[in-house]
């Protein structure tokens, strides 16, 4: 194996931007303007960045069926045609040449988890990834194609245990229901509870199927949670579920829409508590993969004021780097037309956000969180200790 490259492997390019629902769509390849940017501003080679090239039908065949693969080829090339099978939902319209643009996620996220598994590189992220509600079948949530899936599939056929770890604010329903059988692959999934908030599931009765209890462990927090019971079930339940999995290589999903700022949920966790986790995965990694660590992005809506902080606190952590207090004024200056015109708000002063933006939970969601993590871990730990 050759020494690994001390630097993070970002993958980003052209093909992420093709990535598009269409103007007024929130899952809006604007992201990657003011993102990108403050990334390179915070001292990312972009020399060293990999873009994502399409997958082919044959690696999108490990997760998704034929069927359909052939709809979604049929619906890229007519988008106006009815979706008869009803593979997609309103929420993940159709566009030309979506398939094309949905294989170069895919192949994006593979990309990166081959090179960690030459030994290229030790941690990737892919800001463009992460579009964790993909099932074989059908997409849904902004989601097409499961590039999340792929990858740890790749990573499993080699002999890998993977643990994936995902705070999205959404559960990671796809991940989940396409490793539900398979104990080689843990997942486990913080999110906002699916009483209010889409998908509707990741309750922490779901822990696996039957060939594989204990898989699956799902975190539902209260609407509200802010950052004081959303980092401590992060920290409680992450240490204790890599200690008892040995995984051997990590995969998380960094979904920022669980920010205070953020428009379609409603958790109140700020940019230091996303740094904090962060953190903790690469501690992680180093502590049980051998530092493999493979993280993508996700959901997050809020796209001058969230986005760009919320990829850079991943990318610092990768890198090793200390996070600067402020932004760059250079970028702040270079988005701040771009956030105007589309009536967004500005890019922020502060890397961290101040304490008070996000609202004070109260003592009840505290507590509810507290018992949904003791009653998560309580399950999950007599499975895996009594392998
Ligand atoms: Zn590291
Ligand atoms: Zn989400």
């Amino acid at each position: 194996m050759p020494t690994p490259h001390p630097e993070p492997l970002v993958v980003y390019g052209p093909a992420n931007h093709e990535y598009d629902f269409g103007p007024g769509h929130p899952f809006t390849p604007r992201r990657f303007g003011p993102g990108i940017d403050l990334l390179l501003e915070l001292g990312a080679n972009p020399d060293a960045f990999a873009p994502p090239q399409p997958a082919s039908d044959e690696v999108l065949g490990s997760v998704h069926t034929a069927p359909f693969l052939a709809s979604i080829h049929r619906l890229s090339e007519y988008p106006e045609l009815v979706d008869h099978e009803a593979v997609t939902d309103s929420d993940t319209p159709p566009f030309y040449g979506m398939d094309r643009a949905a294989a170069s996620v895919v192949g994006g996220t593979l990309g990166a988890m081959e090179r960690i598994l030459a030994g290229e590189r030790i941690h990737a992220f892919h800001p463009g990834g992460g579009l964790h509600h993909a099932f074989p079948a059908r997409a849904t949530g902004f989601c097409v194609y499961n590039d999340l899936a792929v990858a740890i599939r790749r990573a499993r056929d080699e002999g890998h245990r993977v643990l994936y770890l995902d705070v999205d604010v959404h559960h990671g329903d796809g991940v989940e229901g396409i490793f539900w059988d398979d104990p080689l692959v843990q997942t486990v999934s913080f999110h906002e509870t699916g009483l209010h908030l889409f998908p509707g599931t990741g309750w922490v009765e779901d822990r696996g199927g039957l060939e594989a209890d204990g898989s699956a462990v799902n975190i539902p927090l209260e609407s509200g949670t802010s950052d004081g019971s959303w980092v401590e079930a992060v920290e409680l339940v992450a240490p204790v579920v890599a200690a008892a999995f040995r995984p051997t290589i990590l995969v998380t999903q960094q979904g920022c829409d669980s920010h205070a700022l953020d428009p379609l949920a409603n958790l109140q966790i700020s940019t230091r508590a996303m740094s904090r986790v962060a953190r903790l995965f690469d501690e992680l990694a180093h502590r049980y993969a051998g530092g493999r660590w493979l993280a993508t992005g996700g959901g997050g809506y809020d796209v001058y004021r969230v986005v760009p902080r919320a990829w850079a606190l991943v990318w610092l952590a990768q890198a090793h780097r200390d996070a600067p207090t402020h932004t760059p004024r250079r970028w702040r200056e270079r988005w701040a037309a771009e956030a105007a015109a589309f009536h967004a708000g500005p890019p922020p002063i502060e890397m961290f956000d101040p304490v008070g933006l996000t609202a004070t939970e109260s003592q009840r969601i505290v507590e509810v969180n507290r018992a949904t993590v003791s009653r998560a871990l309580e399950h999950t730990l007599r499975v895996l200790d009594g392998e």
